[in-house]
């Protein structure tokens, strides 16, 4: 666990986000790696998210082990004539825990809203499972200096969404800040850049929701987090883990950013 974490009480969780990667075949050699190299009783939690094709593939060789299953989307809906749309119930089904919410590549390709959010928010909390809701700023936005007041307007409306749930749901969220320009670029923001941004979230979330869900919240940082990088981000107080892509596809790199958050 991360000095910052001790204290907190929030338990550290480390995300992998496969993107659109990885056969079955390749899923499957990929899970066993990484299970080798994980101690069988992590401090830290271990999600891997991969493409939903191969969520049952990875259900099935994870299942009993210290790694969670994550979607990388989900559909606002739980039923019905939405072609080509994946539910939450239909996640839940297949063993996900946890989904993934509003990815800058969700928003930047796929024009998702702020609105679409909050909307995908709620259902993956009405359906049982966790969601990783995304936020970040571009590199316009953070050299124009908005990078808070963007951030935080995303973040308000997953709020808008939060306030009209309970407590015990609304406080299962995870928050991941991720800057657009530090996702898949090998710039990452400095450990002091991420951690005020991070705090910034958390007084956010404050103000809105109480201190207690606050000081509860799980707030991943992602973009580029390497294993050379990932210790000194998550030695930051408000920083209680990871949201990794390119190096979650190589067992060796996502295991020592799981050991350098325990
Ligand atoms: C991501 O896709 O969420 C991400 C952070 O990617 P990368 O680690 O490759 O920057």
């Amino acid at each position: 666990m991360t000095q910052a974490s001790q204290g907190s009480g929030r338990r550290p969780l480390v995300a992998g986000n496969w993107k659109l990667h990885k056969t079955l075949a390749e899923t499957r050699a990929l899970l066993d790696d990484l299970l080798g190299r994980l101690p069988s009783k992590e401090a830290a939690e271990v999600v891997v998210a991969p493409v939903f094709t191969a969520l049952s593939t990875a259900q099935q060789r994870i299942a009993g082990k210290n790694i969670g299953l994550a979607a990388q989307d989900c559909s606002e809906q739980s039923q019905g004539a939405f072609t080509g749309e994946v539910s939450v119930p239909l996640l839940a089904d297949v063993g996900c825990t946890f989904v993934i919410v509003g990815h800058s590549e969700r928003r930047e390709l796929f024009g998702e809203t702020d609105e679409q959010v909050k909307r995908k928010v709620l259902a993956v909390l009405k359906g049982g499972l966790t969601p990783i809701a995304c936020v970040g700023e571009t590199l316009a936005i953070r050299e124009a200096g908005n990078t808070e007041k963007h951030v935080l307007a995303q973040l308000d409306a997953i709020i808008d969404g939060l306030e009209t749930v309970d407590e015990p749901l609304r406080a299962k969220t995870v928050i991941a800040y991720e800057p657009v320009w530090a996702i898949g670029t090998g710039r990452t923001a400095t450990p002091a850049d991420a951690q005020a941004v991070h705090a910034a979230i958390r007084r956010r979330l404050a103000e809105r929701l109480g201190p207690a869900l606050s000081g509860g919240t799980r707030i991943l940082y992602g973009g580029s987090v390497k294993a050379d990088n990932a210790a000194s981000l998550l030695a930051e107080p408000d920083v209680d883990g990871a949201l990794v892509g390119g190096a979650s596809l190589d067992a060796t790199a996502f295991a020592a950013i799981v050991a350098a958050a325990r």
